[in-house]
Order: C-alpha cells, then sequence, then structure tokens
C-alpha cells in the first residue's frame, strides 16, 4: 500500500493535485511528469479500459506508434515550426534532429499511406493510448496539465465527405458513452480548430472550478460553446479576406521576450491566452482569436518598445465600451472582446493579420485599417443572447478532456495520400482525428468528485470496488482477512489495510482519502462477527453480521 501524506503538498493549486498526491495516487518526478503509483496506476487502467472497450466497440483498430518521432514528417506539415516551443526536440548521436510526439497525425497520414492503397482498405480508424510529450508553458495542477501524459488518439481515413461524417459522428457517440461510463459529468461544445487545422470541431469539457477554459452554456436550449466558438458566432462581421496593408507594417524595434516579460513581470515562457495589454497608457492590443494560445515571444514581436502592461480590473472601470475582463490569479480571465472597438484613430494594435495563424504588425488604427471593418473581437458576457435562441447564456469554468476535428484534407494535401478510386483514378482521402486525455480525466473525475473528506471514486474507475480495514491486532486483523478473502472469491477488488500499529482512526482517515467506494471495517465487535459498512459517497455507515455485508457487496 502506498504512502499517504497528512500534508498538501507545497505547490498544489487544485483539489485533485493535493488529493492525488496526499493519497499516494501519483508521485512528482519533475514539473509535469509524474510517476503513477499502484492505486493511480489502477485508476489510470480502468479509464483506459472503457476508452479501449468504446474504440473498439465503433471499429476502431489499436496500434502503437512511437513517441520519438523524426522530425521530417513535422516539416513536412509545417508543425516542426509551427508548434514552437511546445515541442520537445532532441538529436540523435549522428546529429538527425528528433522529437517526442505531441500528437500523430503526420506519423498517422504515413501509416495509412503505406497500408492503403485502394478505396476498398478505407475506411479506416485506427488508435492509439500512448504518452505524449507537450513542453506546456504552465505545467500545473499535477496531472491536469502535465509535459508528458497519457492521450487516447484516433484517426479517420475515408474517401468522401459522408465517410468523414459518419466517422466523426461514430467517434462522438463512444465519447458520450466513454464519459458516460466514467461517471464524468461533461457537455460538448463547439470549438475553433486553432493550429490543428481543418474545420468541424468539437470540445468536450467537464465542468470543475479548476478548469482552465471557459465555456458559454444556454439555460434554454442545446447551445454550448467556448468563449472562442462564441465570439464568432456573435461577431456582427468577420475580419475581411483581403487586407494586405496589414502584414507590411512593421516596427524594426521591436522587443524581444525577455524585455517584454521582464515589463510585464512574466517568466520568460509564460503562455497567455488573449491577452489584453495597454501601450502609452492605452488598452489596445488583443489577443487573436483563432491563435489559440499568444504566446509571449510572438506577441513581443508585434509590439512597439512602448509601455507595455497587462490591463487590470480597475482599468475597465467606467469604461464600458472597452473590453471588460481582468488578470486574476490564473492568468487573463473573463476576456471579452470588444463589440465596437472604438479606438482613437492612431492608436497601434496587435490584432487579427488577413491570414490565418499570422499577426499583423504592430498595425495602426485609422492608418491600416477602419475600425468599422474590423470587428473580430466581441464582448461575451452572462446574459449574452444565446446565438441559437436568444436566451441568456451562462458562463463556466471547465476542464478539456476530449476533442474531435474534421480535418479534412490538410494532412492527406501535405503528404499526398491518394487511393485509388472506384473509376481507377487517384483519390485524395479525407481524416479527422479525436483525442480524449486520459490521464487529464483522472485528474478531472477526482476534481468533480472529490468532497471534504478525500477522493471518491465512481465505481467504473476505482482502484478497487472495497476497502478493507483491520481497526485492531488479532481478532480483527483476522475478521478482515476473513472478509477480504471471501469478497476477493466472489470476484471484487478488495484493498485490505492490515499495516501494523496504526489506530484506527488513522487508518478510516487513510481509507475516506483514498475513495473507493465501500470501507468495510473489522473493529471492536469483531469477537462478534460483527463489522461496520461505509458507504464512501454518501458517508452512511452501518454496523452488521460479515456474513450480510458479505451479501450486500457480492
Ligand atoms: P489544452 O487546451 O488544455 O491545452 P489542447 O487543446 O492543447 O488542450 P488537444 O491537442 O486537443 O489538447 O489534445 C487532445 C486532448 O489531450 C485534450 O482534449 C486534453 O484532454 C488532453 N491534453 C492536452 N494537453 C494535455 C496536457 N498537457 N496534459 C494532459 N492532458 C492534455
Ligand atoms: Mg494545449
Ligand atoms: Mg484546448
Ligand atoms: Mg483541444
Amino acid at each position: 500500500m502506498a504512502k499517504t501524506l497528512r500534508e498538501d503538498p507545497a505547490d498544489a493549486e487544485t483539489l485533485s493535485h493535493r488529493l492525488l498526491v496526499r493519497a499516494g495516487y501519483v508521485r512528482r518526478s519533475s514539473a509535469g511528469v509524474w510517476a503513477w503509483l499502484p492505486l493511480g496506476k489502477r485508476v489510470l487502467d480502468n479509464v483506459s479500459r472503457v476508452v479501449r472497450e468504446e474504440m473498439d466497440a465503433i471499429g476502431a483498430q489499436e496500434v502503437l506508434l512511437p513517441a520519438l518521432l523524426p522530425k521530417e514528417p513535422y516539416e513536412v506539415s509545417g508543425r516542426w515550426s509551427e508548434y514552437g516551443d511546445l515541442l520537445f526536440r532532441l538529436k540523435d548521436r549522428k546529429g538527425a534532429d528528433y522529437l517526442l510526439g505531441p500528437t500523430h497525425e503526420e506519423i498517422f497520414t504515413l501509416v495509412v499511406k503505406d497500408q492503403c492503397t485502394s478505396y476498398k482498405d478505407l475506411p479506416v480508424m485506427l488508435y492509439q493510448i500512448q504518452t505524449k510529450y507537450r513542453d506546456e508553458a504552465r505545467p500545473r495542477s499535477g496531472v491536469l496539465r502535465g509535459r508528458e501524459f497519457q492521450m487516447k488518439d484516433s484517426y479517420s481515413f475515408d474517401v468522401s465527405e459522408e465517410g468523414l461524417e459518419e466517422s466523426y459522428r461514430l467517434h462522438r457517440e463512444a465519447y458520450v458513452r466513454i464519459f458516460e461510463r466514467l461517471g464524468l459529468d461533461h457537455r460538448i461544445v463547439s470549438a475553433v480548430s486553432g493550429a490543428m487545422g481543418g474545420s468541424a470541431s468539437e470540445e468536450f469539457l467537464a465542468p470543475a472550478e479548476a478548469g482552465e477554459d471557459t465555456f458559454v452554456d444556454c439555460p434554454s436550449c442545446d447551445y454550448a460553446a467556448n468563449t472562442e466558438a462564441v465570439t464568432f458566432a456573435l461577431a456582427p462581421a468577420p475580419v475581411s479576406a483581403e487586407h494586405p496593408a496589414l502584414e507590411e507594417v512593421d516596427t524594426p524595434d521591436t522587443p524581444t521576450i525577455e524585455t517584454l516579460a521582464a515589463h510585464l513581470g512574466v517568466p520568460a515562457s509564460a503562455t497567455l491566452k488573449n491577452l489584453l495589454v495597454k501601450v502609452d497608457g492605452e488598452i489596445t492590443a488583443v489577443g487573436v482569436p483563432g491563435d489559440r494560445e499568444v504566446d509571449l515571444g510572438k506577441l513581443g514581436e508585434h509590439l512597439a518598445p512602448a509601455v507595455v502592461e497587462l490591463v487590470t480590473a480597475e482599468d475597465f472601470e467606467g469604461r464600458p465600451d472597452l473590453v471588460r475582463g481582468y488578470v486574476g490569479p490564473q492568468g487573463l480571465e473573463k476576456v471579452r472582446y470588444l463589440a465596437d472597438p472604438r479606438v482613437a484613430p492612431g492608436t497601434s494594435w496587435v490584432t487579427g493579420a488577413n491570414r490565418a495563424d499570422t499577426h499583423a504588425r504592430n498595425v495602426v488604427c485609422g492608418r491600416d485599417f477602419e475600425v468599422d471593418r474590423y470587428l473580430d473581437v466581441v464582448v461575451v458576457e452572462p446574459g449574452d443572447p444565446c446565438p441559437s435562441c436568444g436566451a441568456g447564456l451562462k458562463l463556466d469554468r471547465a476542464i478539456e478532456i476530449g476533442h474531435i476535428f474534421q480535418l479534412g484534407r490538410k494532412y492527406a494535401d501535405a503528404f499526398g495520400l491518394d487511393v485509388l478510386g472506384r473509376e481507377g483514378k487517384p483519390v485524395r482521402v479525407t481524416m479527422g482525428s479525436y483525442g480524449i486525455g486520459v490521464s487529464r480525466a483522472v485528474a478531472a473525475l477526482a476534481e468533480q468528485t472529490a468532497d471534504e473528506r478525500g477522493l471518491c471514486w465512481p465505481a467504473a474507475v476505482a482502484p478497487a470496488d472495497v476497502h478493507v480495514v483491520a481497526a485492531g491486532k488479532a481478532v480483527p486483523l483476522a475478521l478482515a482477512e476473513e472478509a477480504a478473502t471471501a469478497l476477493a472469491a466472489a470476484g471484487l477488488r478488495v484493498l485490505l489495510d492490515d499495516r501494523p500499529g496504526l489506530s484506527p482512526g488513522v487508518k478510516l482517515t487513510d481509507a475516506e482519502l483514498i475513495g473507493v467506494p465501500w470501507i468495510l471495517v473489522a473493529g471492536r465487535r469483531s469477537a462478534d462477527g460483527v463489522v461496520e459498512l461505509q458507504d464512501r459517497a454518501s458517508g452512511t455507515r452501518e454496523e452488521l453480521p460479515l456474513t450480510e455485508a458479505l451479501s450486500r457487496l457480492t
């Protein structure tokens, strides 16, 4: 049995982080890199098993691809550079470049290019449950955001749009079943596909205070979206596709990441979403929807070395015409985009460019663009009208536990993935990609289900069915062993606490912290064959003869 801790780890920010460490499920190895101890490994395996069963049920086939990948395919797709600092890069002894896979679209495309040659070989869906690597700017909250983590990633390959839609639908339905079986409360929200490319995309969010995502939820209809997507839905006019002036404006004297970060008082490695800054006292800069994470390095390139400050809540006092939002403990929170950016002509902007995934450099309002042509920004706040039915929207925080994309032909085009079609001519394949954060789901479940006494697992993922506590030596110990043997013989998964020299109180506190659904205590009344049975979730306790307890549990 793993060691439990009385004290919270010093750096723990969230409930799941505190409890998973204290209850001995995981142990930190380095920032964002975690060891899974026996109890944690069981929960992780239980989640993986549910995911695997549902993926198999829709006809997806399991594979295992390497995590250590050559650079070349990621150069072909452009992601070797697009991913920036997020990629773990390394060299082999001959000096060849490698990376540790953050996600595997490129490699799966190559596998299918190799294995499938005719339309008759398709559709095909492949998946793996594998270790992923992302050098996250702010690994936090234990396994919620790791730099090494477990993901189930799957990829679909079809010859037609209808085929892709069907593969997407199958995944969407499988995800709903997976999260229902795991006991994870979740919402499906429309999302912007961002760096993945492609068109349709939805996120699976687990509502939780500890979440880093904000989403809007309509109480009257089934509309739900992440804030980026609702921003697009509410935008009165999209950014013009033709706007050549934007890209050409540049300032030679741009600050470096170091000077900017020092000025903002944040680490140079910081990544901020939807960053608002003040330049020369004016709130002028907005991180761009579509460029999902604006890192300071990128932003730094776009700002003249003027006075740059993060916008705080006070800045919005008396300025309802401006973006409302504030810098909170988690960075900038409750970002609102301007519905009507009445920015004075001559003001510098860092803003969306006229091409996807680019930034305009230090463009000047009035000189380079007109405000009324530049409404890529919208205020979203509680009570705003739902784009679908008009009712007042709610804003909530959540953890992203899954993400499904219709990629289309982005990767098939990059790698020339064709199969021979029905008419004997080559047909370009269309793809989908689908991810579930398997290790993150463990933390999300902990967040949603834990109470003040500790973890409290749903039966489907719990590390055991019954936690048997020997609250005493001799007779209680013998009764506890008898109970554990009988339960195991009946096919239940049992955790037996037979540690000598610990008080019953300590053992019971530990059992509650560990959070197995049933706690069976052999204590004071063991001589009469009486045990105490506790339902961990409700806290209900009952004394009853062991034989009765056994028939209740089996
Ligand atoms: P996030 O917005 O939280 O950074 P993402 O959108 O970058 O996640 P995807 O590329 O969509 O992540 O990956 C698929 C899934 O993998 C996510 O939905 C999430 O559940 C999980 N995941 C992503 N990054 C991490 C991480 N650093 N640690 C643990 N799980 C992660
Ligand atoms: Mg990410
Ligand atoms: Mg995301
Ligand atoms: Mg995502």
